[in-house]
């Protein structure tokens, strides 16, 4: 069959049904896939003809929503000059003003950039800097990472090794898997009095294993796919002061986090903190084109590069790639010159607002909002064969995870499309919680 002869929905369906693995899926025990025929604005339109409003930004990513002029120009323009070049040996400027770009806007004293082509890469670099720093200052015994309970930060064996041990599915790996710390989760909420009972785990781990620990690695302010919990700014600010008391690094994960989706456009800054090295991901590129980054303060840069390797050893193939670094020069500057602080704002209120009738549904935990996030905490997971096609029906693209309904829309999105979205929820949630499909 030729490239040009258009698929009928059918053939999509058996072909993806034959061949395609989806994200987390099964071929013998298959669930509904949903065949999209384009996108525009905060708007899903499937090959059926329904529209869906995108709960989801495509994972957090699609920050001015799908086929946005500026951001397609962007491409094309740099299309025009090259898609890409090598970046052993070469540089350009799309590269050059991503870098400059990001160390402007990231909290202070992250100096230097490295372009990785996804999240759970720029989670493996973070972790490989952090222990070649250690090894170039004689202490090569500091190689092991203290994550916390209930984190996620990829899919790759590096990044799984700090996901949570219980749902990250260490067992299924344990061979395979480098064995790292754990401490208690974050337990204390966003806008809670403080606690400090809360670090007590933390603290007691970073005096007991200073010397063998490379680095603490969380994410800010949102744990995200581990749970879609917010968590109080004094606890980063406490760990932040363990680490440096310890002389333990600390690796910030904003994948999730970054370009503006909790109120501020890097979660650190709800605790006004630097991380020695910072991950981003997702919504770099305005979920345009798979791109990540790995920034690093100079203490860590030189002291990768006055050990044995005298080299950071890393080095993808696509790594600065000329489009993505386009697209995400042109998606920065549509949020820089965008009220994106209000436009949170208002979203985040709109979320609790609207939310807040879920909160006496019968089976519902929690409803909770911070910045553009709204998560309905379930009381048990939810199954997604019978509540996926129903939202659907309901013309909303939210995709739950286990207890966990939420959704983290375009900060484009109308004040009116965010109604729909929200009361989508609330009907479908009131049907399946009143249902014998619990
Ligand atoms: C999504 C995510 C990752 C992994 O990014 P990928 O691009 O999916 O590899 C890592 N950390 C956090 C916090 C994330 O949300």
């Amino acid at each position: 069959m030729s490239n040009q002869t258009p698929l009928s929905q059918e053939q999509l369906l058996a072909i993806d049904r034959e061949h395609i693995w989806h994200p987390y899926s099964s071929f013998t025990h298959p669930t509904e896939v949903f065949p999209v025929a384009r996108a525009e604005g905060v708007r899903l339109t499937l090959t059926d003809g329904r529209t869906l409003i995108d709960g989801m930004s495509s994972w957090w990513s699609m920050l001015h929503g799908y086929n946005h002029p500026v951001l397609n120009q962007a491409i094309r323009d740099q299309l025009d000059d090259m898609a890409h070049v090598m970046f052993g040996g070469l540089t350009h400027a799309p590269a050059a003003r991503l870098a400059q770009q990001l160390v402007a806007l990231t909290p202070a004293g992250l100096n230097k950039v490295f372009l990785a082509d996804s999240g759970s890469v720029s989670v493996e670099v973070a972790m490989k800097m952090a222990i070649q720093y250690w090894q170039s200052q004689g202490l090569a015994n500091k190689r092991r990472l203290l994550a916390f309970k209930r984190g996620y930060h990829g899919d790759t064996f590096g990044a799984m090794s700090v996901c949570d041990p219980v749902t990250g599915m260490h067992h299924l790996f344990s061979d395979t898997l480098a064995q790292q710390l754990f401490a208690e989760a974050p337990d204390s909420p966003f806008d809670d009095p403080w606690d400090d009972a809360c670090v007590a785990d933390i603290a007691r781990q970073l005096a007991d294993h200073k010397d063998e620990l490379a680095a603490v690695i969380l994410e800010p302010i949102v744990q995200g796919a581990g749970g879609m919990r917010f968590y109080s700014p004094e606890f980063l600010r406490r760990v932040r002061a363990l680490c440096d008391e310890h002389d333990v690094l600390l690796i910030a994960d904003e994948i999730a986090t970054g370009f503006g989706r909790t109120g501020k456009l890097f979660a650190c800054e709800h605790a006004g903190i630097t991380p020695d090295i910072l991950c981003l991901g997702k919504a770099l590129t305005g979920g345009y084109m798979t791109l990540a980054a790995t920034l690093c303060t100079d203490k860590v840069s030189q002291g990768i590069c006055e050990g044995e390797a005298g080299v950071f050893m890393h080095g993808p193939t696509f790594m600065g790639n000329p489009l993505a670094c386009a697209v995400a020069n042109a998606s920065i500057e549509l949020l820089l010159a965008s009220d994106w602080q209000h436009n949170v704002q208002r979203i985040e209120a709109q979320l609790r607002r609207e939310l807040a009738a879920c909160a006496s549904l019968p089976g519902v935990a929690e409803v909770r909002a911070l910045g553009a996030i709204g998560v309905i905490e379930l009381a048990e997971p939810v199954d997604m064969a019978v509540i996926q096609p129903r939202f659907v029906d309901a013309g909303v693209w939210v995709r739950p995870f286990g207890r966990l309904v939420y959704i983290m829309p375009p900060f484009v999105i109308s004040e009116t499309d965010l109604t729909a979205l929200t009361s989508g929820i609330y009907a479908v949630l009131a049907g399946y919680l009143d249902s014998d499909d619990v």
